[in-house]
């Protein structure tokens, strides 16, 4: 199996002193400044290549926003990926940033340097700011076996964070021994094939307690409340970020003790082909699972486990004993009973089989040495 690259991303808050915050704030709106130009000349003259674009808006970008020629690039860069996306993604309108949108550093306009200190390019010289790093942090930045790439610069609620890309190359996965199924859902968020179940019960009424808050707090309309607001919403995020992380972990450990790929429905599923009651339809369209499906892909890219996605199309109607589909298969939202080989399931487990058969056909397996010893002996 080749190498494949696997990429984290580390977000660092940074100590950042008044002199330096108004040169970074002054940076950060001609920075911005200037993607946008780019952006709108790269829109309108239909260009997509980055070296085309530069000699377009090169000069004007540094005679116009005062960039230095390393930010300069920088933010065509960031021009021409927005303006990419967005034409793969058919929108209508040209990308545009705001003045505090972030600041793409690249290995010539940062450094990382001693101390946990970061020197930083900036439209008037370069500034240095130390880096406030938590025991996490320090040790993802320490690890040498990941190379620090580019950086974005971004500022949240007055504080300066610098997010840092870390890449690192590992062996492709191996030939799998076969497949692990997840269906993702609202009332379980995850269920395996095996038959494990990682229930939505807790997140909910976490979330619950913080929508009940939030409404409150929006009722209240103070500065005070909005300040708690934007910290609660932080804390939802984080609390979200962390469920999707216990569950991307254990599911990614099983595949890889058991020799397994991981197969996953295509994501569009969830939010198309679900009828949702209206008191769910807040809680199923906000939860994040776009987030832990990259999560499981990548910590599967880490762990040398392929994952494979799959055509989600009948999965909760078809039975995984006879193959028979008809979508009175599936009595209520938990129950499955196959109408006509009498197949009874749990409904989600049921569907992360079919999940894991669809991922199966079409996956080169590795031969299990019991299969071969049985087939010498014939
Ligand atoms: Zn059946």
């Amino acid at each position: 199996m080749s190498d494949v690259i696997s990429t984290r991303t580390v977000c660092c808050k940074l100590r950042v002193e008044s002199a330096a915050d108004a040169t970074l704030r002054t940076t950060q709106a001609a920075f911005n400044a200037a993607a946008t130009y780019c952006a709108t000349v790269a829109w309108d003259q239909n260009i997509t290549n980055k070296n085309t674009l530069h000699h377009v808006v090169y000069g004007a970008t540094r005679a116009q926003f005062g960039l230095g020629a390393q930010l300069a690039c920088c933010a065509r860069d960031k021009a021409a990926e927005a303006v990419r996306a967005a034409r793969s993604n058919h929108r209508a309108s040209c990308p545009s940033f705001r003045d505090d949108g972030s600041i793409r550093y690249d290995a010539r306009t940062y450094r990382l340097m001693p101390l946990d200190r970061v020197s930083l390019n900036t439209l008037t010289g370069r500034v240095v700011c130390q880096l406030d790093l938590g025991d996490f942090q320090r040790q993802y930045l320490y690890d040498l076996t990941w190379k620090i790439g580019g950086a974005e610069l971004i500022r949240r609620a007055n504080v300066w964070y610098l997010c840092l890309t870390q890449s690192k190359q590992v062996p492709g996965p191996d030939e799998p021994m076969g497949v692990l199924g997840v269906d993702l859902g609202i009332v379980n968020l995850a269920t395996d094939s095996d038959g494990e179940t990682f229930s939505g019960a807790q997140v909910e009424k976490v979330r619950e307690r913080y929508h009940v808050r939030r409404q409150r707090l929006q009722a209240v309309g103070t500065r005070n409340s909005k300040r708690r607001l934007r910290k609660l919403s932080g804390r939802e995020r984080r609390f979200q970020k962390h469920v999707n992380h216990v569950i991307s972990k254990r599911l990614v450990a099983k595949a890889a003790k058991g020799c397994k790929a991981l197969s996953l429905e295509e994501l569009t599923h969830i939010r198309e082909n679900v009828t949702v009651r209206h008191t769910q339809r807040r809680r199923h369209s906000s939860w994040a699972f776009a987030q832990l499906r990259s999560h499981i892909s990548y910590k599967a890219v880490l762990a040398g486990v392929r994952v494979v996605f799959v055509d989600p199309c009948n999965t909760s109607r078809t039975c995984s004993a006879c193959g028979f589909c008809d979508k009175r298969n599936r009595k209520t939202q938990s129950h499955f009973q196959c109408l006509s080989c009498g197949f009874v399931a749990v409904a989600d487990v049921n569907a992360a089989c079919n999940i894991a058969d669809r991922a199966s056909v079409n996956l080169p397996m590795a031969s299990d040495p019991r299969v071969q010893m049985q087939a010498a002996s014939l």
